[in-house]
């Protein structure tokens, strides 16, 4: 049973108009269980891998709380992962494997844990809320706007309740992502019922975009129902911080650096940002450019986009084309699309680039927000040339022969029998030593079909790769060699 203090404390969540700031006079549990899914980087746009996951919540009367979170693939328990987030007060630590020691998260990340955490204890959240210093008073509708003190991470958030029943439906915070524009980190409380006296919501979503860096996060959300709730007697022990832990390395800003623009042969060009791990190639011919590859983000982009104008202020960048869909390729498109290329792709890639140019950039307006022009786009399937006196480039889509992306392109330059490709060539140790696997045979296979006279491969990523380039001889030795 949960104790009278707790069941008042839980109307409260319910009934925006109460103060609330009871605090609950007995610690509890709440088991959360559903599905975990991950829009990683996969085969086709917004393919997701999905988990069984399990959330068990350990909040105390105080400002202590603790998230356990296990995730497994479906089926398979006996792999399941286990990622403990602790807070006490304005600390948070976490702890993504069992035997791993707990790193003290700060910054932002801190405050995306505390959210993650929280979303779970909701009157806490508006608790904090009807106190905070900086709230919004221009409300409709009964919504209620703060911003946390800074040493809570400094978000701005809303709540918004349920226009029939008033019951707690919905926290926000929108944010301007680099990559896909205006965006919201979210959940969204359903089905509010009593256990034991105390009302919780039986049914919950949980929309995470963004992540301590936005540029690597993958989107991740929680379908997740209540399997049981429980007071405990004492959580002193669960929820005393960590004996020891380390402090989480400190990102600092990522201050982009210059453009640094080599010229791997004559008339094509590497334009790559070395801090974010992005980079385009240009190739030139008599009266405009392409570019080939469009990382991360528009403000990169952008960046890029000047440095090439810089270099070559005559000719128009006519073309941009990708090798595929993931953001280290495609999250600056608008800024190639703000300069007027016209984008040429197979046709999944070229639906992406579609939305790619639809997405709103209302917070933080970028180039092409700014234009406001529709793209240009032209389709082909499997392969597509350009020629002029001075040059030819051939792209061909090797497709899943790729054994990475449903569409794959890479880019030939017959005059010098150089392919440029992304990421799917070969890894380098840091010694220099290389390595080769299933996409390195299928692409291999594929230039040796086509009979395609490579003579020497660029990799695109990773930028600070030391063997950014090899021959086609050692991507022959190294398939060939049985690991
Ligand atoms: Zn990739």
């Amino acid at each position: 049973m949960l104790p009278a203090a707790l069941c008042l404390l839980a109307t409260s969540v319910l009934c925006p108009p109460s103060v609330a700031g009871d605090s609950p006079q007995s610690p509890i549990r709440l088991v959360y269980s559903g599905t975990y899914r991950l829009e990683a980087h996969l085969a086709k746009p917004h393919d997701t891998l999905d988990f069984q996951t399990r959330l068990t919540l350990l909040a105390d009367t105080d400002n202590r709380a603790r998230l356990d979170w296990e995730s497994w693939p479906k089926g398979h328990e006996e792999q399941r992962d286990l990622d403990t987030t602790l807070i006490a007060g304005t600390r948070v630590w976490r702890r993504t494997e069992t035997g791993k020691p707990f790193v003290e998260a700060r910054d932002k990340s801190a405050a995306l844990l505390r959210a993650r955490v929280e979303n779970l204890i909701p009157w806490r959240t508006l608790a904090r809320a009807r106190s905070a210093p900086q709230r919004d008073p221009a409300q409709e509708g009964g919504a209620l706007a703060w911003t946390d003190s800074s040493e809570l991470g400094g978000f701005a958030r809303r709540i918004d309740f349920d226009a029939d029943t008033h019951r707690l439906a919905r926290i926000t915070r929108r944010f301007a992502h680099p990559r896909l524009g205006d965006a919201a980190d979210e959940v969204l409380y359903r089905a509010w019922e009593e256990r034991d006296g105390v009302l919780l919501p039986s049914s919950l979503t949980m929309r995470e975009l963004d992540g301590g860096n936005s540029l690597r996060a993958s989107p991740g959300s929680f379908e997740l129902r209540l399997e049981s709730a429980e007071a405990v007697a004492d959580l002193t022990h669960e929820l005393a911080p960590p004996a020891e832990s380390i402090s989480e390395a400190d990102p600092g800003p990522v201050v982009p650096g210059e453009i640094e623009v080599t010229e791997l042969e004559p008339g094509v060009l590497s334009f790559a940002s070395k801090e974010l791990d992005g980079r385009s190639y240009a190739v030139e011919f008599d009266d405009y450019l392409i570019a080939i590859d469009a990382p991360l983000s528009s403000a990169l982009g952008e960046r890029i986009v000047a440095v090439m104008r810089e270099r070559f202020p005559k000719k128009p960048l006519r073309y941009v084309l990708f090798g595929h869909f993931h953001p280290w390729y495609t999250g600056g498109l608008r800024a190639f699309l703000a300069a007027g290329a016209k984008l040429v792709a197979p046709a999944g890639c070229a639906a992406f680039a579609e939305e790619i140019a639809k997405r709103p950039f209302t917070l933080e307006p970028d180039e092409w927000a700014r234009v406001a022009r529709s793209p240009e786009i032209e389709r082909f399937s499997g392969t597509r040339a350009f020629e002029d006196a001075h040059q030819r480039l051939e792209v061909f889509d090797i497709g899943a022969r790729s054994a990475h992306t449903d569409e794959y392109l890479v880019f030939f330059l017959p005059h010098t029998h150089t392919l440029l490709e992304d990421d799917i060539g070969w890894s380098a140790a840091s010694d220099g030593k290389l390595s080769f696997g299933r996409r390195s045979r299928g692409l291999y296979e594929f230039l040796v079909e086509q009979k395609l006279e490579v003579r020497s491969l660029w990799q695109s990523w990773p930028v600070a790769s030391p063997r950014p380039r090899i021959s086609f001889a050692e991507l022959e030795r190294g398939v060939r060699t049985p690991r």
